[in-house]
């Protein structure tokens, strides 16, 4: 309705324009395909989980007199639980970063803390596969924006080089000052020694949904939403993140972000001084 309207207000004046409105009707059906894929993206990833409740709360009911299945049974409930509850999660940072102007209430973060928050959040699945973590040259870098979406970005990409990556193996975390086009960027690698990924996949991996091995990604309760969310976090604070990666040897992800401002608006925001 309302681009006819436009439609009929700019045709007389000229080809070109309605030359533009054409390609602009045109991205506004991509913008809906892609809407419409979403959608049905999520209805899909929702129901693997829903069904497996469904169908294992039926063999608990099915096998009352067995205890040990009735565990067994339980214990995988849980696991597609743990799944849906991180599938929602994700869902909702994903709606945050892209909805939330990031830098409404943007401030001076140390790269320090963004640090400290990500390896925290993976500790136990490092400890698990005995993954070493590592962290250098983090010391008195700090980033300019939204403290909730940098340490989410961050977290995901520590996330999923421990998820990645095999027992007894390192992740390496190195901060840094970059020179770039509009003033200095802080560039924090994440390295791992992981299953690497393929060059056809790497053009890939940071669209929604989008998982190399959907059948290892779920054992991990990857969803495929979190590069999506990094690449947005970088992109709305005018940074960007990159990939280097060689098949079973390991990927480097490196998140460019721009350098915080003066440091007297710095000190009023170190964390010591809160
Ligand atoms: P997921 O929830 O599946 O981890 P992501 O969006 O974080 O979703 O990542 C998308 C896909 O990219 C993953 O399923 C995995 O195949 C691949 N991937 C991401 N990080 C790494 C990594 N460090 N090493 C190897 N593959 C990775």
């Amino acid at each position: 309705g309302e681009a006819l309207a436009v439609s009929a207000r700019v045709a007389p004046l000229g080809s070109r324009l309605v030359l533009l409105l054409v390609e602009d009707l045109t991205e506004a059906r991509r913008i809906e395909a892609v809407r419409r894929d979403f959608v049905a993206n999520v209805s899909h990833e929702l129901k693997t989980p829903v069904g497996a409740l469904s169908l294992l709360s039926e063999a608990v009911m099915d096998a009352y007199d067995d205890p040990e299945a009735v565990t067994r049974f339980a214990g995988r409930m849980q696991i597609e639980a743990t799944r849906l509850t991180n599938l929602v999660q994700e869902l909702i940072d994903l709606s945050r970063v892209q909805n939330d102007d990031p830098l409404e209430d943007a401030e001076p973060v140390t790269v320090d803390e963004l640090v400290a928050e990500a390896i925290d959040r993976c500790r136990h699945a490092a400890g698990t596969k005995q993954i070493t973590m590592a962290a250098g040259g983090t010391a008195d870098l700090w980033v300019h924006g939204n403290r909730g979406q940098l340490a989410a970005a961050l977290g995901n990409l520590v996330e999923n080089a421990v998820n990645y990556s095999p027992a007894r193996t390192r992740v390496g975390i190195a901060a840094r000052r970059v020179a770039g086009a509009g003033g200095d960027m802080i560039e924090v690698a994440v390295t791992d020694q992981g299953i690497g990924i393929s060059d056809k996949d790497k053009e890939r991996i940071f669209e929604r949904f989008y998982r190399v091995d959907p059948a290892r990604s779920r054992a991990t309760g990857g969803t495929g939403l979190g590069l999506a969310i990094v690449k947005h976090v970088a992109a709305s604070h005018g940074g960007e993140v990159t990939v280097w990666s060689a098949e079973n040897q390991g990927s480097t992800f490196t998140l460019r972000l721009p350098e915080a401002g003066s440091s007297r608006d710095r000190a009023r925001h170190r964390p010591d001084h809160d």
